[in-house]
């Protein structure tokens, strides 16, 4: 066996929350190694929320400039994905080449070794990669950041066909003439409008009876309601049976309809690969589908975890809430530990949904007494100013027994610019009374919340 290199802390998968994490640590003075097998930064600058966010800006584009006619004269729009992909390539990506990030986190003091980690003991990582095998002895301990990749679903005959992951839509070069989306979450909503946009002839298909199935249904139904409005198809209670490609285009069956489109996308969701980790040599379950943690983001002694793999809401925002906790812990800083109540979630469709803390379904089924409150944007003073592309409301979840929201989503114009109050409130646990107490600037699509406020001693409250 090779003898161990001995630094202080191994950082395994550098994405958001474990590039700063190693990077920080580096700083303090501690001798920190980042390993990372893709690129130094993980999901979101590379294949995730900044190209996602870029293409979503530039569709928006388009979306306003049709709604110009009855508003502000005449408009004609050609849509033209080449700057897009321009954008993607030159400005968010450097043609997916990580030089800068690498760079940054060695400039701080770390330590980059590229290659495949695996916990092969306490306290021990061992790293193959193109220039060999390296173990690692960690005299603090491990950080896990290894994220999630695309999870394909064993569905007959998908294998083997060249279907598009998230990795493989954000470089795209030329917009299919049509698609199918498996998987209306997230991010298959958001691709899907995307591309409806700039011309693509768009189907989603959701197994789960409605679309961004983890929000309010009035969110979704509101969602489905636009998407067909832009003409993208929908079919919602509908698990794709057979994929098969025929060269030129993918046909997908569902129970009772067949769809044919010349690219095919899967969005069905995220897999993380524990055993391929080694977490076992840690005292880990290998088999779980994430890694639990204690506040202080502490997995066994010596191990902690951040980010998408604890299963705490697979978001940037979290990697990095999750990051500095560990580092403050590792760095004996004290602090506060992690608190989940108020975590925001935002889909960035056109209207943007964005949520909070708890749905109703969620507040009820935790055994809270609830009164909801919910206001249309459109009937708001600034929803009706805006008049095209109004769409949307604000609805609050309180627990009517101590008097404070518990969650709440708007959706909207700005949607999850809005949230921003609302994800205050549930988070300091902000007494009703007090949000009542108070001026909402005028006309502002978050004075949408003193309506749905108002609403719950009224009807629509329940
Ligand atoms: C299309 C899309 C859009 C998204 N949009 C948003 C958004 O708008 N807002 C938002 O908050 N989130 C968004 N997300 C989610 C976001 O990208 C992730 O939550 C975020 O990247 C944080 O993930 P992470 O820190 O857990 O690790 P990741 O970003 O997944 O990075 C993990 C890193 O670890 C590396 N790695 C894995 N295993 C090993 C190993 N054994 N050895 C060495 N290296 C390893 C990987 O190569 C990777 O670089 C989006 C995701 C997708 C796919």
């Amino acid at each position: 066996m090779d003898h161990p290199e001995h630094t202080d802390v191994v950082v395994i998968g550098l994405g958001p929350g474990g590039e700063y994490a190693a990077g920080t640590l580096a700083e303090a003075g501690l001798q920190v190694t980042g390993i990372e097998s893709r690129l130094v930064g993980g999901e979101c600058p590379y294949f995730g929320c900044v190209p996602s966010k870029m293409m979503i800006r530039a569709a928006n584009l388009i979306a306003e400039t049709r709604r110009v006619p009855g508003m502000a004269g005449a408009s004609t729009i050609t849509p033209d994905w080449s700057p897009v992909a321009q954008r993607i390539r030159e400005e968010a990506t450097d043609y997916w080449n990580d030089k800068v990030a690498a760079d940054r986190f060695t400039g701080k003091g770390g330590h980059l070794v590229r290659g495949h980690g695996k916990i092969t003991g306490p306290r021990e990582v061992t790293v193959s990669g193109a220039e060999g095998t390296r173990v690692l002895a960690a005299r603090k301990g491990i950080v896990i950041n290894t994220g999630t990749a695309p999870a394909i679903p064993p569905i007959m005959g998908l294998a083997g066909t060249p279907y598009w992951t998230n990795r493989d839509i954000v470089q795209a070069e030329r917009v299919p003439e049509s698609l199918i989306i498996l998987g209306g979450g997230a991010i298959g909503a958001e691709f899907a409008q995307v591309f409806a946009r700039f011309g693509t002839a768009v189907t989603v298909v959701e197994a789960l009876p409605r679309l961004v199935s983890f929000e309010e249904p009035e969110a979704s139904a509101l969602i489905e309601r636009i998407f067909a409005a832009e003409g993208i198809r929908v079919c919602t209670d509908a698990p794709a049976e057979r994929v098969s490609h025929n060269g030129k285009c993918f046909t997908v069956h569902l129970g009772n309809s067949i769809h044919t489109a010349e690219q095919l996308l899967v969005a069905t969701g995220r897999r993380v690969d524990l055993a391929g980790l080694g977490v076992a040599a840690a005292g880990l379950d290998d088999k779980a589908r994430t890694i639990p943690t204690d506040g202080w983001m502490r997995a066994a002694d010596g191990v902690w975890a951040i980010g998408d793999v604890t299963g705490k809401g697979a978001f940037t925002h979290m990697s990095m809430y999750q990051a500095d906790i560990a580092v403050r812990d590792i760095l004996g800083q004290g602090g506060e530990p992690a608190d989940y109540r108020a975590v925001p979630r935002v889909t960035f469709t056109d209207p943007e949904v964005g949520s909070v803390g708890l749905t109703e379904e969620q507040a009820r089924a935790a055994g809270l007494r609830v009164r909801t409150g919910t206001t249309q944007v459109p009937y708001t003073a600034r929803g009706w100013i805006h008049k095209a592309g109004n769409d949307g409301f604000v609805k609050v979840v309180e627990d009517a027994e101590r008097s404070v929201l518990v969650g709440a989503t708007s959706v909207g114009p700005c949607g999850g610019e809005v949230l921003s109050a609302l994800q205050v409130a549930v988070r300091a646990e902000v007494p009703v009374a007090t949000l009542r107490n108070m001026p909402y600037a005028y006309p502002t699509f978050y004075r949408a919340i003193e309506d749905a406020l108002a609403k719950l001693n009224g009807a629509g409250s329940s």
